[in-house]
């Protein structure tokens, strides 16, 4: 039966007597090989080498935390809603009293996991977050042995207080622009002076 029309008719040409030789095809390849040591090399030794990134490089996610190191994620759902891989998963739980200095707004992600081997680095989550909690880094995922170790949870998405990731290269001047806006304040990371500077 035929499954797909890309068969092709093998040929049953007869070798010359020079082909037979194989000397020519051998003496062809060494040239290609030859050639290339002349050539700028098209990898890198990584990771002692690394290639410099383009600003919008889509890479590991972090979950930000706000000017006052508390988490800005409410777990709405929206980045998991968004996430055409279904990558995301969370469970939410609501603020303690004595807790405003963890959590942003009253109800916060108890867990939160990516799972790295599913995710398409697409960046739907990071543009579907209303509280800007979600962000794509240029960080590269770790490989790992085992499948269960590409699962982030917050002990590797939420950023460190001490190690705030810069993230303003994903801002674009009209995401800052729109932070600006009086009704999606609650937004706004950047100052006016900074998109100044930016642009
Ligand atoms: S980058 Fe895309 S695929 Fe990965 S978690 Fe976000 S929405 Fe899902
Ligand atoms: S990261 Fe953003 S979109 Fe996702 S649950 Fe948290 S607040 Fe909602």
């Amino acid at each position: 039966m035929q499954l797909t029309n890309r068969s092709k008719v093998v040929s049953d040409k007869h070798q010359t007597a020079l082909e037979k030789l194989y000397l020519p095809a051998v003496l062809k390849g060494m040239s290609i090989t030859i050639s290339h040591l002349f050539k700028r090399s098209a990898t890198v030794k990584y990771p002692e080498q690394k290639r410099a990134m383009a600003g919008v490089y889509r890479g590991q996610h972090i979950l930000k935390l706000d000017e006052n190191g508390a988490e800005r994620c409410t777990a709405c759902g929206l980045c998991a809603v968004a996430c055409p891989a279904e990558a995301i998963t969370m469970e939410s739980a609501e603020r303690k009293k004595g807790e405003e200095h963890l959590y942003r707004e009253e109800k916060y992600a108890q867990t939160y996991e990516i799972n790295m081997l599913r995710c398409i680095f697409c960046g739907l989550c990071e543009e579907a977050c209303p509280k800007e909690a979600i962000f794509l880094t240029d960080r590269i995922v770790n490989t790992e042995f085992e499948r269960d170790d590409f699962i982030y949870g917050k002990d590797k998405l939420v950023e460190k207080i001490d190690k705030r990731i810069d993230v303003t290269k994903r801002q674009t001047l009209e995401v800052a622009k729109f932070k600006q806006l009086a009704d999606t304040k609650h937004n706004t990371v950047w100052t006016g002076k900074q998109i100044k500077g930016k642009h």
